[in-house]
């Protein structure tokens, strides 16, 4: 992202609608939550609300407009379903003496309310990793470690239009893009799902044209199609795309290519890949 620029603590307010990601970075508080309420979203999305005690260790960063703030989980070992949180040091985490590195995943914050200090977490329910498994198992009472958000990526409000694109595991973040754009800003969503029983209910936003994309009809590349046969109706336009990171690598490369969108303007991130255990979403975006 050429146009981030990086600042720490509370943002300034600014009259004008900004043009670039503001990046605000958070001291990373390791906390242990236990799961108060499931919530099934659909057949393959459940909601978990986390709170606990450790949510009054330090304020927990949410802000408008950071849509795709997200916090690293911590699973309990495999070997012996325990539970080890690392530690906040002054530069970097110190991870748990003598025990194995710790289960890390992403996950995008879906809410956080203030009063009751909850967090709340959509999950895609796949029974192919440890978070998935977790998420089809979870009930009130589990406990999991959560840390972060380490940062915040606070969106531009400033452009003439959106497009928004994701899979099942960007809809957390997209839903919050609808709840959270300004009303008379507009944008043009897709959506990939295996089919209707993937479908959510979305906050409604008074300019957003909104599609979702049944794979097993328009098969597993929908997304891609859909967003390289879709043309914007000005060039004043911000990209926000998140879901497989193959994906999103066909994506990033015609919204670049084709559209000739600046970097600045877009945010195009692989969260998962095809076969790759806990993939880093960082090194995801190196394909150049
Ligand atoms: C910033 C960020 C925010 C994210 N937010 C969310 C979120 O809010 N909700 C959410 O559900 N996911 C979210 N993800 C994606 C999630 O972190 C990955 O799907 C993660 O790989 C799941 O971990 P796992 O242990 O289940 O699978 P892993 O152990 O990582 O992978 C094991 C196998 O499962 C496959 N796999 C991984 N994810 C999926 C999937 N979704 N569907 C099918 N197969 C899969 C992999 O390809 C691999 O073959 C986010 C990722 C990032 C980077």
């Amino acid at each position: 992202m050429t146009e981030t620029s990086t600042t720490t603590g509370t943002p300034a307010a600014t009259a004008e609608p900004s043009r670039a990601i503001e990046l605000h970075i958070h001291e990373v508080t390791p906390r242990l939550l236990t799961v108060l309420k499931v919530i099934d979203l659909s057949p393959v999305m459940r909601r978990v609300i986390f709170g606990g005690d450790d949510m009054t260790k330090a304020v927990f960063p949410f802000r408008p407009m950071a849509v795709s703030d997200h916090v690293k989980l911590v699973f309990p070992e495999l070997a012996t379903g325990e539970l080890h949180l690392p530690e906040a040091g002054p530069d970097r985490l110190i991870m748990p003496e003598g025990r194995p590195r710790p289960l890390f995943r992403d996950y995008t914050v879906r809410a956080f309310d203030p009063d009751t200090l909850e967090v709340s977490i959509d999950f895609v329910l796949h029974d192919h990793g440890v978070a998935g498994r977790w998420a089809i198992a979870a009930s009130p009472g589990q406990q999991l470690g959560v840390l972060g958000p380490r940062g915040s990526h606070l969106y531009p409000t400033g452009f003439g239009h959106y497009l928004l694109a994701a899979d099942e595991t960007g809809l957390p973040a997209l839903a919050r893009w609808l709840e959270e754009l300004p009303a008379d800003l507009s944008c043009d969503v897709f959506i990939s799902v295996d089919s209707a029983a993937g479908e959510i209910d979305l906050p409604h936003h008074p300019g957003a044209v909104v599609r979702y994309l049944h794979r097993s009809v328009l098969g597993v590349t929908a997304l891609e199609d859909a967003v390289l046969s879709w043309r914007p109706a000005g060039d004043d336009l911000f990209v926000w795309a998140a879901g497989e990171a193959t994906a999103m690598k066909t994506i990033r490369r015609h919204v670049r290519d084709v559209l000739g969108v600046p970097k600045g303007h877009t945010d195009i991130d692989g969260y998962w890949k095809n076969g790759v255990e806990g993939l880093d979403h960082h090194a995801a975006d190196d394909d150049d």
